[in-house]
């Protein structure tokens, strides 16, 4: 266009001299007075050189008006250009093309590091944040606004960005665990790696994963091994010890062999209810116990089950007493249920000392549901509060020696627990040392069949 401009100038110029010469020769007049004459010609000339200009200059302010908007230019302006529009007009659906395509690749890109069960943090070689996902961004409790941040600036835990600044300074990805101590003890499995873009190093990548989850379930399964190894040593060295003292002369006398032989029986008998209640916890946890649903009648159930455990209490000076709403019926399992009111009912008994015990069933409505709850209470030794989270717990007891002592393995909550759950319902417990406890099982009022 400038060089146009320039060419048309440069002719303009050239022609005026010739007219100008021409104009002197012609009408005889000195060349200075021809100049002028041309000269108003050629104002003349360019002034309306200049107006035929202006649409085109108005043409090209629209365009840069669309184009600094973002907008594309409308159909009639591309038109007006002519061939310069045409290429913008290839130009722009091409851009347009590779923007979506880019804007997909990034939602893709999104979603994945979003979905992603690890920390995802990337930083340029410098150090500022690139990146966080969400599972980062919770793990380490991390701002929100994380743009114009140094990785350093991110209170991450110690361990992770020494894992971060050996890579940038190695160039080679760092493997590592780091144990959290706040707010809760929690245990991460991360590695650092160069981010490398056409075999540049652009920064680096940090993953984290959170072990806690694995790390608990790890040490639940070596307490259970050590707990059931520890369970079955004792009687075990009780059979050991009963058998050689009868092998040794002990089966002569006859009140040694009955005494021992009772237990013998006795110890035998321990290890087979043992047995029995981990089978019925690995059957519940593997999702194996067979359910038979019926329409039962919740007070029937209790009154069935306070009846066998009336002679223990009584044999212990305990009162046991059993009120229930009359029509009390729910779906559920009649003998998941009776075993989880056993497995209470034990309890109750067996830490009850003097007092009574009462079996309560009722219809209750809370902002979760409809239920019918039955509730244990007891008047007996009660438990301490800091003990109440885990006493679900596999193994857990208060006092080891005690429940050992009352022919308790720590599994009959956790059992009541399970069973309770696979009903649709749960068990909460209320409790308080010296005065009592109150077990509660709720079972969801659905519809009957
Ligand atoms: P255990 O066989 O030891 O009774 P459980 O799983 O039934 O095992 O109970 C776990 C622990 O909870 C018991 O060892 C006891 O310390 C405590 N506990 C359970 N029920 C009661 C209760 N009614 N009163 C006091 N303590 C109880």
């Amino acid at each position: 266009m400038a060089r146009s401009l320039l060419s048309r100038l440069i002719l303009s110029l050239a022609a005026g001299e010739i007219l100008a010469l021409a104009l002197s020769q012609y009408l005889q007049i000195p060349y200075a007075k021809a100049m002028v004459a041309t000269a108003i010609l050629a104002i003349v000339a360019l002034a309306s050189f200049v107006l035929s200009l202006r649409p085109l200059t108005e043409l090209f302010l629209n365009l840069s008006t669309a184009l600094k908007a973002g907008n594309k230019p409308s159909d009639l302006l591309l038109k007006e250009l002519g061939e310069l529009g045409n290429a913008l007009a290839v130009a722009w659906e091409r851009w347009e093309k590779t923007f979506a395509e880019l804007k997909e690749e990034r939602v893709l890109l999104t979603a994945i590091l979003e979905r992603m069960a690890e920390g995802v943090i990337a930083a340029d070689e410098h150090g500022n944040v690139l990146l966080i996902n969400s599972a980062a961004a919770q793990m380490f409790r991390l701002p929100l606004d994380w743009s114009n941040r140094r990785v350093t600036e991110l209170a991450l835990p110690f361990g992770l960005l020494e894992l971060v600044q050996r890579t940038i300074k190695l160039g080679t990805p760092q493997f590592g665990e780091v144990q959290l101590l706040h707010p809760e003890e929690r245990f991460l499995d991360a590695y650092a790696t160069p981010l490398i873009a056409d075999g540049k190093r652009i920064g680096v990548l940090l993953v984290a994963r959170d072990l806690t989850e694995l790390k608990r379930l790890e040490r639940i399964r070596r307490d259970f091994v050590a707990n059931v190894s520890h369970e079955l040593r004792t009687p075990i060295a009780t059979l050991r010890s009963l058998t050689e003292a009868l092998l040794m002369g002990g089966k002569d006398d006859p009140e040694v062999r009955d005494k021992f032989l009772q237990a013998i029986a006795d110890e035998a008998e321990r290890m087979g209810k043992l047995l029995d209640n981990l089978l019925e916890l690995a059957r519940l946890e593997a999702g194996r116990r067979e359910w038979r649903w019926q329409n039962v009648s919740v007070s029937d159930c209790v009154a069935q089950v306070a009846e066998r455990f009336k002679p223990f209490a009584e044999r212990k000076g305990l009162k046991l007493t059993v009120r229930t709403e009359p029509d009390l019926t729910v779906r559920t399992d009649p003998e998941a249920l009776a075993q989880i009111l056993s497995n209470l009912l034990d309890n109750a008994v067996k830490y009850t000392e003097r007092g009574e015990i009462a079996v309560v069933a009722e219809r209750l409505e809370t902002a979760d549901g409809v239920w019918v709850a039955v509730h244990v209470r007891d008047t007996g030794i009660g438990i301490p509060p800091e003990h109440l989270p885990r006493i679900f717990e596999r193994f857990y007891r208060v006092d080891k020696a005690r429940s050992r002592q009352q022919g308790g393995f720590g599994l009959g909550l956790s059992i009541a627990k399970h069973l309770a759950e696979s009903l649709g319902g749960k068990i909460t417990v209320q409790s308080e040392v010296g005065k009592g406890s109150i077990f509660t099982v709720w079972l969801p009022l659905s519809k009957l069949e």
